[in-house]
């Protein structure tokens, strides 16, 4: 018989108070959750029961949140929600740029997790289904079918957010998107006016599918206004930015 469906939430925290209180309340929720005190049985659970989502804090006794998140991203798209305590903004951008897909730094209120942690799973690239065709553009490839991207036929790895975002730039293709509509559409109207998480998504986007990220010929900056994705129509244009 199979398993009910219940989503699986991973916490990899050393705080007994917080997994306790997340457990609870997820659980409640009708969440499965599951939890690790250190990074290294993180990353066993996460290999071994696949998660829909991770909740990771920074903070974890044997090695530093951030290599957890860039360890498990060399394996996993589960969305991640990172907890810190040091309410530092250079450890939360890090994260972000290490595929966090959303942040909190502690204490936090559950209310504000859960609606974090529904949003993010809600987001995910399994959970669509498109008939679209696939977006092409010199050497750039969407397949929105499959949530498949591709540079120069090689696959780039997403997170779920950053596929988003370039999802819905590749709908709005030629069209300069200002960054609350992009808030909006791609992380949901709680996030309009943060501008910040914009500009460090574009970056990691621009990182994975532009050769050249300081000069990209794809995702456009209109400074001042927003961010367009471009789309070449013909494979000789003119490769003039
Ligand atoms: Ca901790």
């Amino acid at each position: 018989m199979a398993r009910a469906a219940r989503p699986c939430v991973l916490i990899i925290e050393d705080d007994a108070r917080y997994v306790r209180l997340l457990g609870t309340i997820l659980k409640q929720r009708g969440f499965r959750t599951l939890s690790a005190g250190t990074g290294v049985r993180g990353l066993d659970l996460i290999a071994a029961e696949a998660p829909d989502a991770v909740v990771l804090d920074l903070g974890l006794p044997d090695v530093d949140g951030l290599d957890v998140l860039e360890r498990m991203r060399q394996f996993s798209d589960a969305p991640v929600i990172v907890i810190s305590a040091r309410g530092d903004e250079a450890d939360i951008v890090r994260g972000l740029e290490s595929g966090a897909d959303d942040y909190l730094g502690k204490p936090f209120g559950v209310p504000e997790l859960l609606a974090r942690l529904q949003a993010v799973m809600r987001r995910t690239p399994q959970a669509q289904v498109q008939i679209i065709p696939p977006f092409e553009s010199k050497d750039l490839r969407i397949d929105f079918a499959a949530a498949e991207v591709s540079v120069a036929g090689e696959p780039v790895r997403l997170t779920a957010t950053e596929y988003r975002l370039l999802q819905f730039l590749a709908r709005n293709a030629g069209r300069v998107l200002v960054p609350d509509q992009l808030l909006e559409n791609v992380w949901g109207p709680e996030y309009v006016g943060d501008e910040h998480l914009v500009r460090v998504y574009v970056s990691r986007v621009r990182q994975k599918i532009e050769r050249d990220r300081r000069n990209p010929r794809h995702l456009i900056t209109r400074p001042g206004v927003g961010y367009m994705l471009r789309r070449h129509e013909s494979p000789h244009a003119p490769a003039s930015a």
